[in-house]
């Protein structure tokens, strides 16, 4: 065994069909007494339930949350909270409102309470991200992580199908890179594995029965496994390369996850001969190579995978992977300069969507 680190993160998870029942008792325990509940304009029907549930707790529902934050919108629901008293934010909805929560804990004293109902797995992390002026700054803070997590599976049933599929990828992202973490430990990569199996043998009974209980519970637990890991041990070229494409080039970010994962996996195959191992037998596949089966999970399940399937456009692959190279962090392979020309190669694969071998 490696010498290693492990530090938990302090958030409670409710986790089961119907879990939603325990808002109230959830509130009590975080010792609030008036929450604002946040949603996007298209959940706010849920922020409403959630609101008339609450009654007299409920101090006010804002549902403008939109991707990536902007400034403008954390602020204004900032101000929102201060005016009208609010002791903590329920965010119920993905990780765009996940992420507008976050915003507003970073400067006040709120307390979040997620309810995720994608699985993108931004309620597990300690991690913010704001856009201001076009550029999205990410950042690390304690204070930000949900205090409560509640996730009710049966939140998820009306997710749509084909976000279900790249928004479990997102999810499998983050364990894959947790595999092969500077700073992974064998509690995160049994969490990682784990939450691959569950959201890979998930998915093809979610894609053909939408609103299947059990598997959208076995997904959901999947997800939160997921993200544990990507709260808990730093992430590398993968999630380097979608936060460039996602915010420089305005893709959709559970597509984009969706289609580089496998081409990242394949880049790094050689220098993670244990990650890749660890993926096979999530996917439950005996040998060969890991991206390939991350490739045909997505594939198989209708997910795109072709960087032109999904607005990029090939005269901007030049700029990404300058952009992708031009600040060093850690990457098992290690990336600089000097693999620009690797990693433009990389990005044209992802563009045509080539299945890596
Ligand atoms: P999202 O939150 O933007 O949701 C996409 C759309 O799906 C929205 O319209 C939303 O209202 C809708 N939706 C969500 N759940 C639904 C449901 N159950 N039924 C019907 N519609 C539903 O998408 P996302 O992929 O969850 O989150 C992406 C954002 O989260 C990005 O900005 C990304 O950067 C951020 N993120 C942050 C972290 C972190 O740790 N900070 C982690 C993952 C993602």
């Amino acid at each position: 065994m490696n010498s290693f680190i492990y530090n938990a993160l302090p958030s409670r998870v409710v986790f089961g069909a119907g879990s939603l029942a325990h808002l109230e008792r959830e509130i009590d325990l975080l010792g609030a007494k008036r929450a604002l509940v946040l949603s996007t304009p298209e959940q706010a029907g849920q922020a409403r339930a959630v609101a008339d549930r609450l009654g007299g707790r409920a101090a006010g529902i804002y549902a403008r949350a939109v991707m990536h934050v902007p400034i403008e919108t954390a602020r204004e629901a900032r101000d929102l909270a201060r005016r009208l008293n609010a002791d903590c934010a329920i965010a119920i909805g993905g990780g765009s409102t996940t992420c507008l929560g976050k915003a507003i804990a970073l400067e006040s004293d709120l307390a979040i309470l997620a309810i995720p109902t994608t699985y993108a797995g931004s309620e597990m992390t300690p991690i913010y991200g704001i856009t201001e002026a076009g550029l999205k700054r990410t950042g690390k803070s304690t204070r930000v992580l949900p205090r409560a997590v509640i996730y009710d599976p049966e939140l998820t049933r009306t997710l749509p199908v084909a976000l279900t599929v790249t928004s479990a990828m997102n999810a499998i992202a983050h364990a894959a890179e947790g595999l092969y973490a500077q700073n992974g430990n064998p509690v995160m990569s049994l969490m990682a594995e784990e939450g691959i199996r569950a959201l890979a043998e998930a998915l093809p009974t979610v894609r053909e029965h939408a609103d299947d209980a059990a598997a959208r519970s076995d997904a959901l637990y999947g997800a939160w496994l997921c993200g544990a890991v990507l709260g808990a041990v730093g992430m590398a070229l993968h999630h380097k390369l979608c936060h460039t494409l996602g915010g420089s080039f305005n893709l959709p970010h559970a597509e984009v996850h969706t289609v580089v994962l496998p081409h990242v996996i394949a880049f790094n195959a050689s220098a993670a001969p244990h990650a890749a191992d660890r993926i096979n037998r999530a996917l439950g596949r005996k040998g060969g190579s890991a991206a390939a089966g991350l490739f045909d999970l997505a594939q198989s399940n209708g997910a795109p995978i072709a960087l032109k399937d999904i607005g990029m456009r090939s005269d901007d692959l030049d700029a990404a992977s300058e952009l992708a190279v031009s600040n060093p962090y850690w990457n098992p392979r290690p990336i600089g300069r000097a693999q620009r020309g690797e990693i433009r190669e990389l990005l044209q694969r992802a563009f045509e969507g080539v299945r890596p071998e």
